[in-house]
């Protein structure tokens, strides 16, 4: 059987991207020997449609803008390409048959994304057509064992743990200092911080 190349996935809000999500990625690319991450911004997050989640086309740019100085990183706007509620589970159908027969895909997630795992619409499915690769997030215990093992074989199978970096951002947290008038100085890369400012996000 060929080698397949390793391919990974960040998804997620984005409202805004900051140095976490940007580490985290870093971090289980070098560990796991991908050959890039695609940043795939939610157009529409399943489970955030009651909230006031901003405009898709500036989290869009400021994930572009995030990551432009890194070869290694890509972001897809697959998700805002397609209608109604963005599940992963058509991201990652889409991308496995497009690239499947050369490509292996890890999701890349924080703790309290994968504590949510059960929840994600065809998880099964996912689980078949990706990996998982779990950071532990500060300040979130959800028990990564317990995800793993309610999926039995498969979770053994599928769904890794990897200790990355301490860094206790939230993107909940960065707009709530916005609001506030404090600082994102450093949580944020300094153009996605110019950004926010010039267009008058999170006031
Ligand atoms: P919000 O506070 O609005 O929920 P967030 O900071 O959690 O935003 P998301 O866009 O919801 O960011 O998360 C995308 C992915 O990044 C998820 O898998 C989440 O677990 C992960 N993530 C977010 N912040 C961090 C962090 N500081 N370290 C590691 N992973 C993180
Ligand atoms: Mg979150």
């Amino acid at each position: 059987m060929v080698n397949k190349r390793k391919t990974g996935i960040m998804g997620g809000t984005f409202d805004p991207i900051h140095v976490g999500h940007l580490v985290t990625a870093e971090a289980v690319r070098v560990e796991y020997g991908l050959d890039k991450v695609i940043f795939i911004p939610a157009a529409n997050p399943p489970h955030k449609q009651e909230l006031n989640v901003t405009p898709a086309i500036h989290r869009y740019i400021m994930t572009v803008m995030a990551t432009c100085s890194n070869p290694n990183f890509v972001v897809s706007s697959i998700e805002l390409d397609r209608s109604g509620p963005s599940y992963t589970v058509d991201t990652v159908r889409a991308l496995n048959a497009k690239y499947g027969d050369k490509t292996e895909f890890y999701f890349i997630t924080g703790a309290d994304a994968i504590g949510e795992l059960t929840t994600w619409e065809n998880v099964s499915e996912i689980l078949n057509l990706c990996y998982f690769v779990a950071a532990t997030r500060p300040g979130c215990n959800s028990d990564l064992d317990s995800v793993i093992n309610y999926f039995g074989e498969k979770g053994r199978d599928r769904i890794f743990r990897l200790t990355t970096p301490e860094l206790e951002i939230s993107a909940t947290d960065i707009r709530d200092r916005v609001k506030r008038g404090r600082s994102i100085k450093y949580i944020v890369p300094e153009n996605v911080e110019s950004y926010i400012m010039k267009e008058g996000l999170y006031l």
